[in-house]
């Protein structure tokens, strides 16, 4: 089985390659973050504020937690407790709960447990913050995608307006991806960082067919070995 690993801070654009490199592949795409939206979606749905949140709360949640992912057309669908919540999950308040709630030890053990269950016997690309340093520490590709803060908050804000919310500003949007950057790079367990066989790709700039181009490069002298 081959896996693909592609981490990197929020708005890199890691779930745009990772999606059109997992179909070019036949491969099948995990997109982790939306795990932890959908259980800090969950925590809100129960009324929990984010700053009470601990250990012994998250354990008791998951008695009430059920989460399936289904594929519609290649879209990856969050079903939280039969509902069907892949929209709700984007929203800039469930961002930041799910940054939050990221950082906890017993959040981490199950998602990443589940995540390694999904990569069993399946071809995948897998995108998140620790794929490569941490959940599929064999991956056979593993690749680091950034880009400057100001280009990932205008890509987050415009995929935001598109999707029809024209409430939230630029400034917020990147006042948002600063914290979490801080956040998810400075959580004690699985922070965010490029594990040492990783390659870097930098997107500042870059039209996605650029990236795509740099990170086939890379899937082709990792696994073809030119
Ligand atoms: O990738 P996305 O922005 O959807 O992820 C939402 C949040 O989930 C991130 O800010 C991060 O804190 C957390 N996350 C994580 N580990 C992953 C994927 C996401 O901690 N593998």
């Amino acid at each position: 089985m081959i896996s693909i690993a592609i981490d990197g801070p929020s708005g890199a654009g890691k779930s745009t390659m990772a999606k059109i490199i997992a179909k070019e592949n036949g491969f099948i795409y995990l997109d982790t973050g939306a795990m932890y939206r959908a259980f800090a979606l969950h925590v809100l749905n129960n009324n929990y504020s984010i700053d009470e949140i601990n250990n012994d709360i998250v354990k008791e949640l998951y008695d009430s937690f059920s989460l399936d992912i289904q594929y519609v057309e290649d879209k990856q669908q969050m079903i939280l407790n039969n509902e069907n919540v892949s929209n709700r999950i984007r929203t800039p308040e469930v961002s930041l709960a799910a940054s939050r709630i990221a950082t906890l030890p017993a959040v981490r053990e199950y998602f990443v447990k589940m995540q390694r269950e999904f990569a069993k016997n399946k071809n995948v690309v897998m995108d998140g913050r620790d794929i490569g340093s941490n959940v599929l520490k064999d991956a056979d590709v593993k690749i680091f995608l950034t880009a400057a803060v100001e280009d990932r908050a205008r890509r987050r804000f415009e995929e935001l307006r598109e999707k029809g919310n024209t409430e939230v500003t630029f400034e917020e949007v990147l006042e948002d991806m600063k914290l979490r950057d801080k956040i998810d790079s400075s959580r004690e367990i699985a922070p965010l960082t490029k594990a040492e066989d990783a390659v870097e790709i930098n997107t500042t700039g870059l039209e996605i067919e650029q990236s795509l181009e740099l990170i086939r490069k890379v899937i082709k002298e990792k696994l073809c070995g030119f």
